[in-house]
C-alpha cells in the first residue's frame, strides 16, 4: 500500500523535500505539503529590498506552484502534531494521518521577547529586514535619512542567516557611500556575540572587514529594552548590562524561536520550540518517523537556506531508507555555504561543517571561488543565486559540484592563524 509523507512547512526545506521525494517515489507515495499561507519568499532577497536593489514582485512566487502538480498542497495553520496517533491536527479542526512526518516549519521572529520592540517608533525609526513588511518599510526609512546614528543590532542568537546583519552593515556603507553622505552617518553594529562571527578565523575576517568600513562594534550586547526618546525623534538599545546604544535609526533582528505549534506537541520540541534532531541523520529524537530539517531543528549548524537544501539531500535518502527498513545513512556532516555581500559589487564566500570553521582557499576546489575574500566573482554568484535557488534548489535538482558533503580539496588547512598547506 502507497505510504503517506506528510511534510509541515512549504518553505524552501518543505518544498525541495517534497520534489525530491516526488522525483524518487512518482506516484508509489503521497506526498502531502501544509503551509499556512500561499507565498514564498526567496528570503535572501530580503536583504536587498530596503536599499532598492530588489522588489516584492522579484522575490515571491505562489507556494503551491514551486511543488510538482502531483503533490497535495494543504493551506492551513498546523494546530498540534499527535506523536502517539501519527496525526497532524491543522486548525480548522481537520485531521493528517501519517506514516512519516517531515518538519520544516522555520522559524518564527519573537518580536514580543524584546521590551520595547514594536511599541512607539517601531516601522518609523525600529525596522527589521527580516520579513518582507519590515523590508518594505525600511526602504523608504533609508530614503528619508539624511545622516545620524544607524545601529544594526542582533537581540539573541541563533538567528537564521547569521551574517545577514552584517551584509546590512556593509551594503549601508555603500548605500550612503553612493548617496555622497557617508560621512554623516555613524553605523555601529551591536552584536551579543564577542565577534563579527561564531567561527574565529571568519570572525576575525568579518571584524577587520567591518573595521575597514568605519563600522563600529558592539560586542557582547544583549538587548534588554528599546526605548524611543520622548520626542520621538531618536531613541537607544539598552543592555542587560546596563550598556546604551543611541541611535536616530535601528535595525533589529529579534529573537527567533520554532513555530507555536511544536511548543503544542507533546514531546516535539525544547524549550525554544525547536526540534531536537540527530545531527548526521535528520531523524527526530520525538520518533522514529519524524524528521526535521532546516532552520526548525537544533542541529549545531547555521540556520542557512543552504544548510537546509544538504540536509535536504541527505533526509530524503533517510526517509526513503526508512521505509525500505534499511539503517540510516549519519551522511549530513553540517556542511553550510554563504556568500557575504560586501557592497560595491562585491561579496565574500564562507564553506564550513560541524568539525571545519570556514578557511581561506577556493570553492568548490582548487581552482573556483575564492573563500573568506572580496571578489565580483562572489557576488555574481551571490546575484546567480536566486535563479538556482527557484529553478533547481527548490524543484529538487542536484546542482552540480555543490552537494551535502563539505569538500576539502581548494581549503587551507586549518591553523591556529590559518596559514598551512592547502588540504
Ligand atoms: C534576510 C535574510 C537573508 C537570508 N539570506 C540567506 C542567504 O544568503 N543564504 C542562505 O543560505 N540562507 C539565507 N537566509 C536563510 C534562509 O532563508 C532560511 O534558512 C531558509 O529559508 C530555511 O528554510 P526552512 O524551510 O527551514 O524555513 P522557511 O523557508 O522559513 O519555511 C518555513 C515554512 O513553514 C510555514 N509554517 C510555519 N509555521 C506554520 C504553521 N503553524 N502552520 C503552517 N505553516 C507553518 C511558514 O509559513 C513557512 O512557509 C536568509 C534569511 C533571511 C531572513
Amino acid at each position: 500500500m502507497s505510504k503517506r509523507i506528510v511534510i509541515l512547512g512549504g518553505g524552501t526545506g518543505g518544498t525541495l523535500t517534497a520534489n525530491r521525494l516526488h522525483r524518487h517515489y512518482h506516484h508509489k507515495a503521497e506526498i502531502v505539503v501544509v503551509d499556512q499561507d500561499d507565498h514564498h519568499v526567496y528570503q535572501p532577497g530580503l536583504l536587498f529590498v530596503p536599499f532598492g536593489l530588489a522588489k516584492h514582485s522579484e522575490i515571491v512566487r505562489p507556494r503551491h506552484e514551486q511543488l510538482h502538480r502531483d503533490i497535495e498542497f494543504v493551506l492551513q495553520a498546523i494546530d498540534r502534531v499527535d506523536l502517539a496517533r501519527d496525526t497532524v491536527v491543522l486548525e480548522n479542526g481537520s485531521e493528517l494521518a501519517y506514516d512519516v512526518l517531515v518538519v520544516a516549519t522555520g522559524t518564527v521572529l519573537a518580536f514580543d521577547e524584546t521590551e520595547g520592540l514594536t511599541g512607539r517608533g517601531w516601522n518609523e525609526k525600529v525596522f527589521t529586514f527580516y520579513d518582507l513588511a519590515g523590508a518594505t518599510g525600511l526602504a523608504a526609512a533609508l530614503d528619508e535619512f539624511e545622516g545620524g546614528r544607524l545601529v544594526v543590532n542582533v537581540v539573541d542568537m541563533p538567528i537564521k542567516c547569521p551574517v545577514a546583519p552584517l551584509e546590512f552593515c556593509f551594503l549601508a556603507d555603500w548605500y550612503f557611500t553612493e548617496r555622497g553622505i557617508r560621512d554623516k552617518v555613524d553605523i555601529t553594529y551591536a552584536t551579543p556575540l564577542d565577534g563579527a562571527f561564531t567561527k574565529p578565523v571568519a570572525s576575525a575576517a568579518l571584524s577587520s572587514l567591518l573595521e575597514e568600513k568605519g563600522v563600529h562594534m558592539v560586542t557582547e550586547f544583549n538587548t534588554g529594552e528599546v526605548v524611543l526618546d520622548d520626542d520621538g525623534r531618536a531613541g537607544r538599545l539598552v543592555g542587560y548590562d546596563g550598556r546604551e546604544v543611541p541611535f536616530d535609526l535601528a535595525v533589529v533582528i529579534p529573537l527567533h524561536s520554532g513555530a507555536a505549534y511544536v511548543g503544542r506537541s507533546e514531546g516535539l520540541g525544547d524549550d525554544l520550540q525547536f526540534v531536537p534532531t540527530h545531527q548526521n541523520t535528520l531523524q527526530t529524537k520525538a520518533k522514529a518517523n519524524v524528521f526535521a530539517l532546516g532552520d526548525a531543528t537544533n542541529v549545531p549548524t547555521s540556520k542557512a537556506g543552504s544548510v537546509t537544501h544538504f540536509e535536504g539531500e541527505v533526509l530524503v535518502d533517510n526517509i526513503i531508507r526508512f521505509l525500505d527498513g534499511k539503517p540510516l545513512d549519519e551522511g549530513y556532516d553540517g556542511h553550510a555555504n554563504c556568500f557575504i555581500e560586501t557592497g560595491f559589487g562585491k561579496a565574500l564566500l564562507i564553506d564550513f561543517n560541524y568539525d571545519t570553521q570556514p578557511l581561506t582557499g577556493h570553492f568548490p576546489a582548487a581552482v573556483g571561488m575564492p573563500l573568506l575574500k572580496e571578489s565580483r566573482m562572489n557576488h555574481l554568484g551571490k546575484l546567480m543565486f536566486q535563479w538556482v535557488y527557484w529553478h533547481a534548489l527548490l524543484q529538487g535538482r542536484d546542482i552540480p559540484g555543490i552537494g551535502a558533503a563539505m569538500p576539502t580539496r581548494g581549503k587551507q588547512a586549518p591553523t591556529p592563524d590559518n596559514e598551512g598547506a592547502t588540504a
